[in-house]
């Protein structure tokens, strides 16, 4: 029987009636014949809130016991999901990231898979069973209790169905795909029916937090399409893939990007160290003879003030320019684009702190508060016009 892997985000499991609807799905597609393994991530904020706990009782916390605290979100939702299951009559069994196998590096906070040993998975489907996992944590080869960084469901759903060899992934959320830019923040954003591994691990890596980057990396390296659905609102979706048949431009924003200059090399060197150590994620780092600059993603660290006063202490020379966001263009017209950009975020009156390009993206560094204004001009006046 064909396995397939469906992922169910935050939103879809965020109260007692949504866990029904979703087991629902899930004996819907048990009943159609197919092995199901379902990821499911923690009921709604869950994590924001057991993050906002510890920070009440130390506001660096210890990242193992970090850790600790919040898979116990995903483990909630993975035991209700089983019960409503089992109670429509299909046998269900619910497992922690470690009792799937999900082996990591020994990071807290940010691990990194390195193996997974599915083995139990096997043997409950090989029952009948289906089998509900908790999402974005794993257990380190030292046995220690991880989380595999903010978004990482997605990357559990993705290497169980490379471990598990299955048909497909199904990633379902409260939107139907991906579009040329959060339909949040750009209402009449295209619907994009397939993108490539590439343009949608850019997006991600840029901030689009529709698909999780190191889940789409996994995808692309076992050659698993992704499907990108809604729960709720079934017909379309959007499918990542190897070779799409055109794709299309995105425009993603990201907010909390501070960027960080330094004086030479090995003050770089010790900056990227540090941000490292931190699980802050560091791009567009560039070196010259005057100095060294990089693009900091500050929300994506659990605790940003404590990695920048370590920068500040230990990176002499450093100087950090804050309240600043970014605007990216990433995908097809990406190579003619430069000037275009510039041109209409002057005509618009927000002004680019700095501009970066690359072969598959356009990044501009703008004030915080223009970010959504940025987005919504690159997308008027560059996708919409493609
Ligand atoms: P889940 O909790 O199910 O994992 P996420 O909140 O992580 O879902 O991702 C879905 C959200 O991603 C949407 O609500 C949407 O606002 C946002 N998003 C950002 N960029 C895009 C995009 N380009 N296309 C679609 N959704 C996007
Ligand atoms: N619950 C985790 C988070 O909020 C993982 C996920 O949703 O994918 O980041
Ligand atoms: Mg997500």
């Amino acid at each position: 029987m064909a396995i397939v892997v469906q992922k169910y985000g935050g939103s879809s499991v965020a109260d007692v009636e949504k866990l029904g609807r979703v087991a629902d799905k899930v004996v819907a597609a048990r009943r159609a014949g197919e092995d199901v393994v379902v990821v499911v991530s923690a009921m709604g904020k869950t994590t924001d809130q057991l993050l906002a706990l510890a920070k009440q009782v130390d506001e660096t916390p210890p990242r193992r016991e970090l850790d600790m605290l919040l898979t116990t979100g995903e483990r909630v939702s993975m035991a209700l999901l089983s019960m409503a299951i089992q109670k429509r009559g299909v046998d269900a069994i619910s497992f922690t990231g470690s009792q799937s196998g999900i082996i990591t590096n020994d990071r807290h906070f940010d691990a990194r898979i390195i193996e997974v040993r599915p083995h139990r998975i096997e043997d409950e489907l090989a029952r009948g069973k289906v089998v509900i996992v908790a999402g974005y944590q794993g257990m380190s080869y030292r046995r220690e209790i991880t989380t595999l960084g903010r978004g990482g469901s997605d990357t559990t759903a993705i290497a169980l169905a490379a471990a598990l060899g299955a048909a497909r992934a199904e990633i379902y959320s409260d939107v139907d795909g991906v579009y040329s830019a959060d339909p949040r923040v750009v209402p009449e954003a295209r619907h994009l029916p397939e993108l490539t591994y590439e343009q949608m691990q850019e997006m991600a890596s840029v901030g689009a937090k529709v698909l999780n980057a190191q889940a789409v990396e996994f995808a692309r390296r076992a050659g698993i399409a992704i499907h990108a659905r809604s729960t709720f609102q079934p017909g379309r979706e959007s499918v990542v893939r190897r070779a799409v048949d055109g794709g299309g431009t995105a425009v993603i924003g990201q907010k909390g990007i501070v960027r960080a200059r330094v004086r030479d090399a090995s003050a770089l060197r010790d900056a990227l160290a540090i941000a490292s150590e931190y699980a802050l994620p560091a791009r567009d780092v560039s070196l010259e003879s005057e100095g060294a600059t990089m693009v900091l993603a500050t929300s994506l660290a659990p605790d940003w003030a404590a990695t920048r006063a370590r920068l500040e202490r230990e990176v002499p020379g450093i100087a950090m320019e804050s309240g600043l966001g970014a605007a990216s263009i990433v995908g097809g017209a990406v190579s003619e684009a430069l000037l275009d950009v510039i041109a209409a975020l002057g005509r618009r009156e927000i002004v680019a702190r700095g501009v970066v390009q690359n072969a598959t993206r356009i990044s501009a560094l703008v004030r915080e508060d223009d970010v959504d204004r940025a987005v919504q001009t690159l997308h008027e006046e560059i996708v919409a016009k493609e």
